[in-house]
């Protein structure tokens, strides 16, 4: 018997025992081919020589410190990669352990540059409907994702809202996306009319929403009039990045291809490849400069934060990601990706949708596409389908999106960034027969 609380809430999964490549062995010796890196987490597939060796050297040079008393070398290090890696101007770095820490960190950040400014009435943090920011309970109040807030709804401080940006869905026949972006980002505007700029601290939102959407990269101009109207409010602009971020979706920030700096940014998932636990809240120069005067500093922290071995991990994982050249394989090995999507389901009448940037790419599943209309969710076909995948050994992330009542059921597939095109065609096949088969035992 597993002594183990198990998420599932019933007996043990499957016992992973080794895993190299792309590929992840369980005890009874089947290999299943990891098509989302966990959840968009193994971004230079497993068993990097590279940085086991990385992380052993730190383990015996330095283990551990506190971060109120040292710093220490690979932190460093890192916190100078980042801010390298991005052209946007974002200068200070603060590492903490997971993307949930990292949103924790952002929110509290976004009021205390407030606070110190001397503007202590902003507090309210506006998230977008259909998002996903963290399940511990300051993040998961600010995401939107209904089924994983259900039961912790009165436990949590409510959240103002904006539309999501999510064309496929939301945009009317005959208008431009253009026009429907400019009508996504004006949510926002009304938004804090109405709770009063003076009051408002910060907008929270996924430059490419991730698991509640499934790969929804934003409307073109969309993100451009949103950070116009967070500066002519005075409200601060956090993108999280935890999952679009760290090369995923081609460039360092997935923002940088909006052409819209953040005022705070968070990573995790690619940042550590699921080597060590690790995120950041990465801010620009000035929201730091009004923590900088020595006196007030920012009232936060965790344990392990700036831990030297999750640190010396991750740098080593940037270090292969240059290396190998792996960044410049996203965008080629994505487009491969959504081509053979596109080619393999698109017959299947029920495949409504095929989207994404980069190494975040999807599908999306309707009862009847041209109504967009989605399968009961008591079917829970897409975790149907990701059963059936297991079943081909095949490794994906389900999820099913609600706003104002069901969305499509999708699958998120989010492979190693050095990818090829054998695996692409490997992964589109195992998909496939998945998808049928799940298909075939809709009632
Ligand atoms: N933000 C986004 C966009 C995510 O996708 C996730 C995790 O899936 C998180 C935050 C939370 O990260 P973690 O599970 O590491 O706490």
């Amino acid at each position: 018997m597993s002594h183990i609380f198990h998420r599932g809430g019933g007996g043990a999964p499957p016992l992973a025992v080794s895993a190299k490549g792309l590929w992840v062995v369980d005890e009874a010796g089947h290999s299943f081919l990891d098509a989302s890196g966990g959840a968009a987490v193994s971004c230079i597939g497993h068993g990097e020589p590279r940085v086991v060796e990385a992380i052993r050297a730190q383990a015996a040079r330095l283990d551990y410190v506190h971060s109120g008393a040292f710093t220490n070398a690979p932190a460093e290090a890192l916190a100078d990669r980042i801010c390298a890696a991005t052209p946007l101007g974002m200068e200070k770095v603060y590492l903490v352990g997971s993307g949930s820490e990292a949103v924790e960190t952002a929110v509290k950040m976004a009021r205390g540059y407030h606070v110190a400014r001397g503007e202590g009435d902003r507090h309210h943090v506006i998230a977008r409907r259909q998002s996903y920011h963290g399940n511990t309970l300051g993040a998961l109040a600010r995401g939107g994702s209904e089924a994983r807030r259900q039961p912790y709804l009165p436990m949590m401080t409510e959240t103002p809202r904006a539309a999501p940006c999510f064309a496929f869905h939301e945009k009317k026949t005959g208008e431009s996306e253009e026009d429907y972006a400019i009508r996504a980002a004006d949510t926002l505007e009304a938004e804090i009319l109405r709770l009063g700029a003076e009051t408002v601290s910060a907008f929270l939102a996924e430059t490419v929403v991730g698991a509640t959407a499934g790969a929804v990269p934003p409307s073109p101009g969309y993100f451009a009039r949103i950070r116009e109207i967070c500066d002519r409010h005075g409200v601060l602009l956090i993108l999280d990045e935890v999952m679009c971020g760290t090369w995923r979706t081609g460039s360092f920030l997935a923002c940088e291809d909006e052409g819209v700096r953040p005022d705070i940014v968070t990573l995790a998932k690619g940042l550590g490849g699921g080597y060590q636990p690790i995120g950041a809240a990465v801010c620009t120069r000035e929201v730091h400069e009004a923590f900088a005067d020595g006196r007030r500093g920012f009232v936060h922290g965790h344990t392990y934060m700036a831990h030297p071995i999750a640190c010396a991990a991750a740098l080593a994982v940037q270090d292969v990601i240059a290396a190998d050249g792996m960044a410049e394989n996203v965008g080629r090995a994505g487009e491969k990706l959504r081509q053979a999507l596109q080619a393999r389901f698109g017959n299947t009448a029920e495949v409504g949708d095929v989207r994404g940037r980069g190494l975040l790419q999807a599908i999306e599943l309707l009862e009847d596409p041209s109504r967009k209309a989605s399968f009961d969710p008591a079917l829970n076909l897409a975790g149907r389908i990701g059963d059936a995948c297991q079943r081909h050994g095949l490794l994906v992330y389900p999820g099913r999106g609600t706003v104002d009542g069901w969305r499509g059921d999708h699958v998120l597939l989010a492979p190693p960034y050095n990818i090829t095109e054998a695996d692409v065609a490997e992964i589109v096949d195992r998909l496939g027969r998945a998808v049928d088969e799940a298909l075939a035992d809709v009632p």
